[in-house]
């Protein structure tokens, strides 16, 4: 019993300090960027726009290009309303809670009204609320070509493909909460030799990238569950009807 408490006191005790670290990180990424900007002059909020063009043009391809061409490989049919039908309801509660993990229920919801097997999307999709982070990874991905740019770094063909190895088994290791993969890309940028202050540039405009990244994530757990139900042989009534 004396172990319990004691686990037991640590855990509120942590749960406290992460609190105010939540509480405080606001003023100090307000810091971050206001140093980012001191010393780099406008040319860094330049530089952000130019990281965020590139970020959601690469999120729309996959979310309206990439997933519908997989979808239809395996379905066969117009893969649009079931896309659209992800992306209206998942896609939008992604995006304002940037919490893969908060968007089970709905994504399930979502499942079940598409009339797919229980037993397929019930763990289809807190697998792949875990596991497919593909908006993460593709994030990762960006963020590390941004820091070698900005801190002037020549990539080698060895840190690139070091980039998209690490950066995929990043997201795979992010946690479903916001700002989880902003964590895992310290472990991007070290593992390929990059300065980790890199971390200071995006930290600052990190909330919108989370928001269109789990956005992400979440449509593409959907879409796999789908194409998964099918090849079980499933019909995929809601999309039908909803199309
Ligand atoms: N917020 C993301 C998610 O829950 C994880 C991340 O920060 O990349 O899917």
């Amino acid at each position: 019993a004396t172990t319990k408490n004691t686990v037991r006191d640590f855990a509120v005790v942590m749960t406290q300090i992460v609190l105010w670290v939540i509480r405080f990180a606001p003023f100090g990424i307000m810091g971050l960027v206001a140093d980012a900007v001191g010393t780099n002059g406008t040319d860094a909020i330049i530089s952000y726009l130019h990281l965020l063009a590139v970020l959601l043009g690469a999120f729309f391809s996959v979310a309206l290009i990439m997933n519908p061409i997989i979808v239809w490989l395996h379905i066969r049919r117009n893969p649009f309303p079931l896309v659209i039908a992800t992306l209206r309801e998942s896609g939008i509660y992604a995006f304002f809670t940037r919490s893969s993990a908060a968007n089970i229920p709905v994504n399930m919801q979502l499942c079940k009204r598409l009339g797919l097997n229980p037993d397929v999307y019930s763990i289809s999709i807190p697998l792949g609320a875990t596991i497919n982070m593909d908006g993460t990874a593709l994030y990762q991905g960006v963020c590390a070509l941004f820091v070698a740019q900005a801190f002037n770094v020549p990539l080698t063909l060895q840190m690139q493909i070091g980039i998209v190895v690490t950066a995929t088994l990043g997201s795979i290791g992010t946690a479903g909460v916001p700002g989880g993969g902003l964590i895992m890309l310290t472990m991007v940028l070290t593992s390929v030799g990059l300065p980790i202050e890199g971390l200071a540039l995006v930290a600052g405009i990190d909330a919108i990238l989370d928001a269109a990244r789990t956005c992400l994530n979440v449509v593409g757990d959907t879409a796999v569950c789908a194409v998964v139900a099918v090849s079980e042989g499933e019909e995929l009534l809601g999309g039908r009807e909803q199309g």
